[in-house]
């Protein structure tokens, strides 16, 4: 069976890839490799609500299955920014700049006050138009400055005990984070 993830992210499109196979997909494709254009206008006030925009318009485009997810940070102290605005936050893509303005903005807040999690929403649509939907969470604190090479994003200030996400490899990062936990809450309902 044949399904189209609405990213062209080789790091997702890899972890989906196997995840999917065990459950009976063995055609998973990206935007690129399934030569589609698919960039709807994320409008939600949620990332259930862009997830199930963005996998709805790939399935009203193709007809095939789709699926699409939709992610980001979110600090208590600031009211759960960056949130649905995560990869544009404050107009800005480098992701220096962005973790240091969320440092900064902590600046005198210690422990539990600088509470944040990652948040991760699937959205998947069968051939038949059936749909699923996954979540998964993975909390953590603001560190006071940022940490490690690995990772992407807000990976470096987003400290998971006492390593922050971009100081443990991959496997760990994803055996406890977000996208992880709604993966595999996706696979227990593909295979229920
Ligand atoms: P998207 O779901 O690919 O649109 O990701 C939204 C944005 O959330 C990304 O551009 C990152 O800024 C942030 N983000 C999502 N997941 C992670 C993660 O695992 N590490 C760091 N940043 C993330």
């Amino acid at each position: 069976m044949k399904i189209i993830i609405a990213s062209n992210n080789a790091g997702k499109i890899r972890e989906y890839k196997q995840m999917l196979a065990g459950a009976g997909f063995d055609e998973v494709l990206s935007l690129k490799e399934a030569g589609i254009t698919c960039e709807p206008e994320e409008t939600g006030a949620t990332f259930e609500e862009n997830a199930a925009i963005k996998a709805r318009a790939l399935y009203e485009m193709t007809g095939c299955s789709a699926l699409a997810d939709d992610s980001g940070l979110m600090v208590d102290a600031l009211g759960g920014e960056p949130g649905v605005y995560s990869a544009r936050w404050l107009g800005l893509d480098d992701y220096a700049l962005k973790n240091a303005e969320i440092i900064r903005r902590l600046e005198g807040k210690t422990g539990k006050e600088r509470s944040a999690r990652f948040v991760c929403a699937i959205h998947f649509i069968y051939e038949d138009g059936t749909e699923i939907t996954a979540k998964g969470v993975c909390e953590g604190l603001i560190g006071t400055e940022p940490r490690g090479e690995n990772g992407f994003g807000y990976d470096p200030i987003f400290m998971y005990g006492d390593k922050s996400f971009a100081e443990i490899p991959a496997e760990d990062k994803n055996a406890v984070s977000h996208r992880g936990n709604a993966l595999r809450e996706l696979e227990r309902k593909l295979n229920a």
